[in-house]
């Protein structure tokens, strides 16, 4: 990192910053719905060394950008929501929103290497966020705490690069920690750090990326984000958060959009499989949350409408080949899926995924293990 670092800015950077991708274990699409969330932190990180600068410039350079080998300057000044700078955006955005919240930021380069897939539901774009905010709130002394922070990244990806995401990737890369899932109420950000130790019930959780390239800003994400709106709206509540999920029913039968009706049952439903992951995982019963995230797909799919035939053909496959549980994990429209196994039926179910997309004609997926990692910290 030092060495990328001094290559492209010809100086020692000040210190070196991570933060992770994530995946969703349980609650899709509640996070901006007030909801819960059940995300925890992957192996696979972005990291940033950073120097501070004291001249008004942004420069930012990546060694996984669109642009290899380029460096983007800025002048902070000239940040703005609208301007596009292709992926230097991210970090832009999180410029603007520290600057805009009134925090005494001068400048900085940064050079990122990331290990997080783009695109792939994993939450690259959190990460990039928050490992630039964490560095300028080490630099500039912010003092700010890891829900601040996501906040922060959260309006940069919102207002400044225009993708109407919720809050759970950001909180996910900022709050994180190695062998947990985070519980967080999206509606107060409590939080509570679920110990989630697959290999200690001799189970494994896999992330299969279809490598179907989703894209947030395209529509559909806020699509379905203003048909929960209006769901909530006409139930008179401030989110569908406030929807008993015992007043289902009842509920349902007062939406007369046929649009909006299932988005609701989703979002409700969604809802509730979370607090019953996690009362399942209180208990010990760990193999008992497969059939809810089973469940959690047949929802994202046919409720939601946000699933994909590669998605989908992961569920069936792996399902089918001896799976205990298996969903699409992310914004959806591609990206990620992930699969509940038995330690030793991993390269079964593996097998015959790989062999379905072949069959199908579709590219080889990317298949790992994912063992809850660290939260964002100081790399060095
Ligand atoms: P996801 O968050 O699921 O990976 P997004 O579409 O939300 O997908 O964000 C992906 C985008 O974030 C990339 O297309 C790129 O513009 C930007 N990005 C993320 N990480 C990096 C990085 N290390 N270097 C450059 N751009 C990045
Ligand atoms: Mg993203």
């Amino acid at each position: 990192m030092t060495d990328g670092f001094r290559a492209v800015y010809g100086t020692e950077p000040t210190g070196v910053w991570a933060a992770p991708g994530r995946v969703n274990l349980i609650g899709e699409h509640t996070d901006y719905n007030d909801g819960f969330v059940m995300p925890f932190a992957l192996p696979h990180a972005t990291l940033a060394a950073v120097s501070p600068r004291t001249d008004g410039l942004l420069r930012v350079h990546s060694a996984s950008g669109e642009v290899p080998g380029d460096i983007v300057e800025l002048a902070l000044d000239d940040l703005a929501p609208g301007r596009r700078d292709g992926w230097a955006d991210y970090p832009a955005g999180v410029l603007w929103a520290l600057r805009d919240a009134g925090h005494a930021v001068t400048g900085a380069d940064l050079h990122f290497v990331s290990d997080v897939p783009h695109g792939a539901g994993l939450s690259s774009s959190a990460a990039i966020e928050v490992v630039t905010a964490l560095a300028l709130n080490e630099l500039y002394e912010l003092g700010l705490a890891g829900w601040q922070l996501a906040r922060l990244c959260q309006r940069a990806e919102n207002v400044y690069v225009g993708a109407p995401t919720g809050i759970m990737d950001q909180t996910a890369s900022a709050c994180c920690t190695a062998g947990h899932a985070l519980f967080l109420d999206t509606r107060d950000l409590t939080q509570r750090q679920v110990p989630f130790d697959l290999a200690a019930h001799g189970m494994r959780l896999l992330v299969v990326d279809t490598r179907v390239q989703h894209a947030h800003s395209d529509g559909e994400y806020g699509k379905r984000r203003a048909g929960c709106e209006a769901g909530a709206a006409a139930l008179g509540v401030p989110a569908l958060r406030d929807v008993p999920h015992d007043g289902l029913e009842e509920a349902l039968g007062r939406i007369e959009d046929d649009e909006v009706r299932p988005l609701v049952r989703h979002i409700v439903t969604e809802n509730h499989r979370v607090e019953r992951v996690i009362e399942l995982l209180s208990q010990g019963g760990v193999r008992a949350i497969g059939p809810v995230l089973t469940e959690g797909h047949a929802s994202l799919r046919d409720d939601f409408r946000i699933s994909c035939p590669e998605l989908d053909l992961v569920v069936d496959t792996a399902l089918a080949s001896g799976a205990i549980g298996a969903r699409m994990t992310g914004g959806g429209f591609g990206g990620s899926a992930i699969v509940l196994v038995d330690s030793d039926a991993a390269d079964t179910v593996t097998k015959s995924v790989q062999e379905a997309f072949a069959a199908a004609g579709y590219a080889a997926p990317r298949v790992f293990t994912a063992v809850p990692g660290a939260g964002a910290r100081r790399a060095r």
